[in-house]
Formats: C-alpha cells, sequence, structure tokens
C-alpha cells in the first residue's frame, strides 16, 4: 500500500530563495515542454514519449543554463508530469472531445517538485537535499516503509512540506463480519450511522466553514488585481488553511473508531453519486467526503475491516421498510412512508445503503 508522511519545513531565509528558485526553473521546463508537445502533435498528432522529452534536456540547459542547478531526477520528474497531462488530452481528442491544450503554468500554480528515487536523505534530525542543503524539518513521526519518493511544496501560504511517499507492506488482521453498520454522509450531520448514532463536525470547524463563507463573499466583491483584492485572498488562504488542519485532525478521529468498533462498513459511492449536482454549492463538504473516503479506506485495511461502496440510486428516496419511492426533496427532513414507517431522511438513507450492501442479510 501506498503511504504518504507530510512534514512541515522550516528552510531558511537562503533556503526559501533556492526552493522558489527550484520552482521556477521546473515551470520554465514545463512550459518550454509543453510547447514542445504542441509541436509534435501539430506535425505528426502524436504526443512525444520520456525518452523523447529526456533527450532535449541538454539542449534546454544550453538555452537556459540555470536548469543546471537543479538535480537531475526532479528536471526529469517534471517531464513526466508534462506527459501526464498531455497524454490526457490526447486521449480525450482521441475519444473525440473538444479539449483544449493543456495550459501553461504561471509562477502562482507550479507549487511543488519531486525527487523520484534519490537526491534526498535525513540524517540528523535534518533533511538533506541535494543541490540544496541540509533543511530544519519537524519529524513529529516516524516514516514507516520503504521511501519511494520525496515531495517538496510550497502551500498557499508560503509555508513548506516534505512529503514522502512510502511503500508499505501490511498483514491485515483477520475478523468475522459481526458488526456491520450503513453510513449517510450529509449537510446536517457530517455523518448519520444506520446504528442511529450522528457524527458532526467539531464546533471549531464549524465556525470556520462559516467564516469561509463570509470571506469568500467578500473575495468575489474586490476588484481583481486590487491590494484589497491580493489581502483578502491571503487572508483566504490562510482560513482554508486553518478549516484544512482542523477537518483533517478530525476525521483523524472520527475514522480509527469507525474502522475498530465496526467488522463491516457501507457508504456511498460518492463517485457515481448525484449527491455531487445536488449538493454543487456545498463544494466544500465534498473535499470532507473524499478525504474521508480515503482515510477510510486506508485505515479500514490495516485494521481488516470491509469496506462497501454503493450506487447512492434511491437512498434518500427509498422507504428502508417496504421499498417504495417517493419525492424527497431536500427540505424534507422526516421520511414518512403509508407503510408506517416514520425517520430522519438521513437514518432512512443510513438503513438503506446498509441494507443494498454486500452485509445484508435478507
Ligand atoms: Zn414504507
Amino acid at each position: 500500500m501506498r503511504k504518504t508522511f507530510k512534514f512541515r519545513l522550516y528552510p531558511s531565509r537562503q533556503q526559501v530563495k533556492i526552493f522558489n528558485k527550484v520552482l521556477n526553473n521546473c515551470r520554465c521546463l514545463y512550459n518550454a515542454q509543453l510547447e514542445y508537445e504542441r509541436f509534435i502533435y501539430e506535425k505528426d498528432r502524436r504526443f512525444a514519449n520520456r525518452i523523447e522529452l529526456n533527450n532535449i534536456l541538454p539542449d534546454l540547459k544550453i538555452i537556459n543554463p540555470s536548469l543546471k542547478q537543479v538535480h537531475s531526477q526532479i528536471l526529469q520528474n517534471v517531464n513526466d508530469r508534462v506527459i501526464k497531462s498531455f497524454k490526457s488530452f490526447f486521449n480525450s481528442i482521441q475519444r473525440g472531445q473538444n479539449v483544449g491544450y493543456p495550459r501553461f503554468k504561471s509562477g502562482y500554480r507550479y507549487n511543488s517538485f519531486v525527487y523520484p528515487q534519490i537526491g534526498f536523505k535525513i540524517s540528523n534530525g535534518k533533511l538533506k537535499l541535494s543541490k540544496i542543503g541540509n533543511v530544519s524539518i519537524k519529524l513529529h513521526r516516524a516514516i514507516k516503509g520503504n521511501i519511494k519518493t520525496l515531495t517538496i511544496m510550497r502551500n498557499s501560504t508560503n509555508k513548506w512540506f516534505a512529503c514522502f511517499s512510502v511503500q508499505q507492506k501490511i498483514t491485515p488482521q483477520k475478523r468475522s463480519l459481526t458488526k456491520m453498520i450503513g453510513i449517510d454522509l450529509g449537510l446536517e450531520h457530517f455523518a448519520t450511522l444506520s446504528t442511529g448514532a450522528v457524527i458532526d463536525n467539531p464546533r471549531c470547524l464549524k465556525k470556520s466553514l462559516e467564516l469561509l463563507k463570509l470571506r469568500s463573499r467578500q473575495l468575489s466583491k474586490k476588484k481583481k488585481g486590487s491590494a484589497n483584492h491580493y489581502k483578502t485572498r491571503i487572508r483566504l488562504a490562510k482560513l482554508h488553511e486553518k478549516v484544512f488542519n482542523q477537518r483533517l485532525d478530525f476525521l483523524h478521529k472520527v475514522t480509527p473508531r469507525l474502522v475498530t468498533e465496526y467488522d463491516g462498513i457501507a457508504l456511498e459511492d460518492l463517485k457515481v453519486s448525484s449527491m455531487k449536482n445536488k449538493y454543487l454549492q456545498f463544494s466544500i463538504n465534498d473535499v470532507a467526503w473524499n478525504k474521508f473516503r480515503q482515510l477510510l479506506t486506508y485505515k479500514a485495511e490495516e485494521a481488516g475491516c470491509k469496506l462497501d461502496f454503493r450506487n447512492p440510486r434511491y437512498t434518500s428516496k427509498r422507504c428502508s421498510k417496504c421499498g417504495m419511492i417517493q419525492e424527497m426533496p431536500l427540505s424534507k427532513r422526516i421520511y414518512n412512508c403509508s407503510c408506517g414507517n416514520s425517520l430522519s431522511r438521513d437514518l432512512n438513507s443510513a438503513f438503506n445503503i446498509l441494507n443494498q450492501s454486500c452485509f445484508s442479510i435478507t
């Protein structure tokens, strides 16, 4: 299983300068290679592969000598990124979709560089980076597993992070399926369990989410390019960061509890969900649900808990007792059925999710 360990970096001023220079060089290379891909595509209706892009690197280094200061593996990873985005463009065209070329990246949108295999080492509590030096790192937990790649990242509030992607071998515990639940993810409550229990977002997170909505509205009223717009954007980015951390903290507490307490968990498969359209205005929750799924998946794997993601069709419209279907606009919070079934809409959904899952006995 692949897992990521993320640590805060505390680079010196000089090192920040170097990091930013590396990012800028990577971005220039990215744009140059993208242009080359366009050229090849216009000429031959194909895309240049990894070997071709790596082969023109020496020439690009002559044109732009500062590329020589960047570790060669980092540069090759930039080529891989270019191929990835061009390939998806190419495949879309093949499928007959009308899509534009992948876009050139501005400084603002290029925020990470990758050491694919070598060029980095942790020693004496410092992160040693080839061609950069020893960077202070806060190793708040041990890295378990075989390190595959290192990504150095700058976030929207100009903090720096090191993300180690590792390969972990896990032997999941054997568990018999005795306690199973269905979970409905929602807006009123973060989650409703088929046991009747609800999990709410913590108060601090709720407060921040409210503030986030307010600040987003404020930003939309500011004139683009103005000093006020810039100030509000930074403030918003800081708030996003805070929300991200609070939510991650919350999810890190919720998910282990669920996978230890239950042997089997059924959930809606949000990838095919109509939820996305239904709640489009609540994209904030979207992110939370995806992260929840991601964390739950790997924690369940470690704990030997079984997950079943189900197509969410009719989960809110169907009666969990008799199976009848009725329209359920969002404003309707209670599910009332002619069969006598009457319960909260979210609980009804949680029952349906469990009933449709592979854990269902009937
Ligand atoms: Zn009914």
